[in-house]
């Protein structure tokens, strides 16, 4: 397989599949630029070292259609910026513009093609417009990690047109180091903490570090499951009611693997979902009628920091509570500082996509922690020990 930092794209015309889908105001400026910072050092290598970039990437959901809310042109000012280089832009991704544009384009030049979704084809993966695709370039170099786990024609059928000439971009390369290094190459104690809604999303992430790690603690509105199954009183806190013989199944498997496994023990439980509820302090076995627990309480925070603070390898999957309200964001700030103090002392941490990293930039951790996933759902996906069709594109 090629990698990247010793491959020579000088006088290539280099087609690189990017994940800029980027959150836009109501006047189409770029309010997060992270996924455009990412993509940034795969872009420079390549237009530095004389090769022409040909760059491609979805942006929201269009559903096949040409829709001028999801237009690419709106990120190439950002881009260019970011870069500090002219990004040209060309108002589709196939056709004899297209291929105007790549054709004429010159070593150390960029070319920002429009959303790959405009067309069906692309998340259908098929394979005639992924040879469209193809056809612009001589090398392939895939940096989208939050799409590796579809089989979209640009994240893994095009792979297949450039034989041995495709590779991982930085993005990639570094989700796979961080993953690695956390499930095989980690130093003991390993503590997963999964939190979010949930355990139905999670349940095969929860299974995967059973077999992996020394802590799991699980918090969130997917540990009120948990104590339903217990047989606690859970008041109106989030429960899958489907999910209860689920949650048993866990704890006991929990055991069996000596696997310790902690849950909060208090909760700060609300009247209302609503930051301006009324709110008290709750043993999570036993929360008042008419309450719902929306955050860990003040000894679950106790109790989790101490495990953080004392592992050398951390997962963190999913907030503590309901974190985008101000009055249940307690618990999620706690375990960040926590990891981060962990960080300090000299443990790997690694951060999942999702509610998760958008925590940790809200409250200003991005720096104290190891490493933060650019991927969502394809991060789950391969810590779950799935095979992503974007990965097994270029490595198989
Ligand atoms: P997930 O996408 O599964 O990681 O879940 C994240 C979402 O779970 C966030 O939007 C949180 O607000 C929500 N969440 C976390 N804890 C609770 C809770 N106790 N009750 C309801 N929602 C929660």
């Amino acid at each position: 397989m090629k990698q990247i930092k010793e491959y020579n794209f000088s006088g290539k015309r280099v087609l690189v599949r990017l994940d800029l889908n980027v959150p836009l105001n109501d006047n189409f400026e770029v309010t997060d630029t992270t996924r455009i910072d990412a993509a940034v050092p795969t872009i420079l290598k390549i237009v530095n070292e004389g090769g022409a970039a040909i760059l491609m990437s979805h942006l929201g959901r269009p559903k096949g259609e040409r829709n001028g809310k999801y237009s690419l042109k709106h990120i190439v000012n950002a881009l260019s910026q970011k870069l500090g280089k002219e990004v040209k832009f060309v108002s589709d991704c196939i056709g004899e513009e297209v291929q105007q544009a790549a054709a004429t384009l010159d070593a150390g030049e960029i070319l920002l093609l429009e959303n790959l979704r405009f067309h069906k084809a692309e998340t259908e993966g098929d394979a005639g417009f992924a040879k469209k695709l193809a056809d612009l370039a001589d090398v392939y170099v895939n940096d989208a990690f939050g799409t590796a786990h579809r089989a979209h024609a640009s994240t893994s059928i095009v792979a297949s047109f450039f034989g041995e000439e495709k590779m991982f971009g930085f993005v990639i390369e570094k989700e796979l180091a961080a993953v690695e290094k956390v499930t095989e190459h980690n130093e003991r104690p390993f503590t997963a903490i999964m939190g979010g809604a949930k355990i139905s999303d999670k349940i095969l992430l929860i299974e995967k570090m059973l077999d992996k790690v020394d802590n799991l603690i699980i918090g969130g509105g997917m540990s009120y499951t948990f104590f339903k199954a217990m047989g606690g009183k859970v008041g109106n806190s989030l429960v899958e009611e489907d999910k209860l013989n689920l949650a048993k199944t866990i704890l006991k498997l929990a055991k069996e693997k000596e696997v310790n496994l902690f849950l909060p023990t208090d909760s700060k439980v609300a009247d209302n979902f609503n930051n301006e509820a009324n709110t008290e302090l709750a043993d999570n076995m036993d929360i008042p009628d008419g309450f719902m627990g929306l955050d860990i309480g003040p000894k679950a925070v106790e109790e989790f920091g101490n495990i953080i603070r004392k592992s050398k390898t951390i997962l963190w999957n999913g907030p503590m509570g309901v974190f985008e309200m101000s009055n249940f964001s307690y618990g999620t700030k706690e375990v960040a500082q926590a990891i981060a103090d962990a960080t300090a002392d000299g443990a790997y941490s690694l951060i999942g996509g999702g509610d998760s990293a958008a925590a940790i930039n809200q409250l200003n951790f991005t720096e104290k922690v190891s490493y933060i996933s650019t991927g969502g759902g394809a991060l789950l996906e391969y810590l779950e020990g799935k095979k992503l069709p974007g990965i097994a594109a270029i490595m198989d």
